[in-house]
């Protein structure tokens, strides 16, 4: 039997890609896009796929798969971050090296996207095995990597610890310290404080943009956060601090309700000190998949992609879904929220603050300077509330969703980039 050969960009399919390209093949005929554009486009530029062993404590070995996707090389080098977790593939990696392209270009950063990973469950990791784990997959990125060529940071299950070890490995490798070659780095390294909780912070900026447009204000209104990691908890304590009410949080263990709004800075102690979200005196626990459920004004799913679906869209209960994820809601979620008139701020703008510091530190690496972190702070600002007004303006003149009108943005300004740029040879 015949067998049909594979199309361009087959390599990398997955569900989260098949939600990239929904999205991509959108903004691509808003913006009447030739065929050759939509080509260059739609697939990844590279990627590499690796499958290293691992010498475990216990003197065993056990083998990793771990990749790195870069998705366009037309705006500069590529950026983006590197996650530990189970289901980590190279069709998601590339779904989400997308992302990272259009989230740098409406941010206007100098950066095409990429992602990588490795497929692991990190919780069953020792602190050793973390590190040979996280310095062997460096030293297997070296024919992609460099300071000026793709940057990794941190992402799901990731941090400072391995981003120091990240640079470590690739600095000893080319002997001489690289602090640039990765953003996310401890502080004592060339990291800026800022960078730890700037997706959740930008976050907070966007979601009291949107509201103060609305004539509304953080204070006094409801939230619902999905994820207690560095990016949830940043943003609920920066919600609570602002006066807004944080109706429940939750995590994939469980979850943690309160009528009247949780006292945040005393869950993040109790989470701090090995409590369990659904154990904090504070709160009622409900199962996690009741947290969606929550009446709320803005629902923030800060934990991973696909968790706002077509099965549980309907439970949904709020006006405002703020993605600081990357890909929380699916595309037919999206279209029955959309049906409600629930307004969907999307991931390439709502959780851009990580990679726009990330830029930052980045440029502070190459140039040897240091910025003070209140400088930091004010610049992350301005470029969140410049990036939602040009989304806005879209929004009200094309009336079009604010996905689309962000992703009009994105795919415009590297469109334009890659037709400058043409086809070589
Ligand atoms: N992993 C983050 C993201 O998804 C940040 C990447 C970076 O800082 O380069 O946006």
């Amino acid at each position: 039997m015949a067998h049909a050969s594979p199309a361009p960009g087959d390599e990398w399919r997955s569900p989260l890609m098949q939600d990239a390209l929904e999205r991509f093949s959108a903004a691509a005929d808003a913006l009447a896009l030739d065929d050759e554009l939509r080509m260059r486009l739609a697939a990844p530029r590279r990627s590499l796929a690796v499958n290293f062993p691992l010498r475990m404590d216990d003197g065993s070995y056990r083998s990793f798969a771990g990749y790195r996707v870069q998705h366009t090389l037309a705006m500069g080098p590529t950026k983006g971050g590197f996650r530990y977790a189970p289901d980590v593939s190279l069709g998601e990696c590339a779904a989400l090296a997308m992302w990272m392209t259009w989230k740098c270009a409406l941010m206007r950063l100098p950066y095409g996207g990429a992602k990588g990973g490795v497929r692991c469950d990190p919780g069953t990791l020792s602190p050793s095995e973390r590190e040979r784990l996280t310095r062997r997959y460096a030293v297997e990125l070296l024919p992609l990597i460099g300071a000026d060529r793709d940057i990794p940071a941190p992402d799901l299950g990731t941090g400072e610890r391995e981003m120091g070890w990240f640079m470590d490995s690739y600095s000893q490798h080319v002997g001489r310290s690289v602090p640039g070659i990765v953003t996310g780095k401890p502080l004592v390294l060339g990291g800026t404080a800022t960078r730890r909780t700037a997706t959740g912070v930008g976050v907070v900026h966007v979601i009291a943009g949107l509201l103060e447009r609305l004539g509304s204000d953080v204070a006094g209104s409801r939230f619902v956060v999905q994820g207690f990691g560095e990016v949830g908890a940043t943003a609920a304590d920066r919600l609570h601090a602002l006066g807004g009410r944080l109706l429940a949080v939750g995590d994939e263990h469980g979850a943690t309700a309160a009528p009247d709004g949780l006292d945040v800075p005393a869950l993040a102690r109790f989470v701090r000190d090995g409590g369990r979200l659904a154990d904090f005196p504070g709160g009622r626990p409900i199962a996690a998949d009741e947290l969606m459920s929550v009446p709320c004004d803005v629902l923030v799913p800060a934990a991973t992609a696909r968790q706002i679906t077509a099965e549980n869209v309907e439970r949904v209960d709020c006006r405002f879904v703020v993605e600081a994820a990357n890909g929380p809601t699916t595309p037919a979620a999206e279209r029955a929220l959309g049906e409600r008139g629930v307004v969907v701020v999307p991931d390439i703008l709502a959780n851009a603050g990580g990679v726009t510091v990330s830029y930052f530190e980045w440029l502070e690496s190459q140039q040897g300077a240091h910025w003070e972190d209140a400088e930091l702070a004010s610049r992350l600002q301005r470029r969140m509330r410049t990036a939602l007004e040009t989304v806005a303006a879209v929004v009200e003149q094309r009336e079009v969703d604010w996905r689309t009108a962000a992703m009009i943005v994105a795919v415009g300004r590297v469109a334009e980039a890659s037709r400058a740029r043409g086809v070589y040879p």
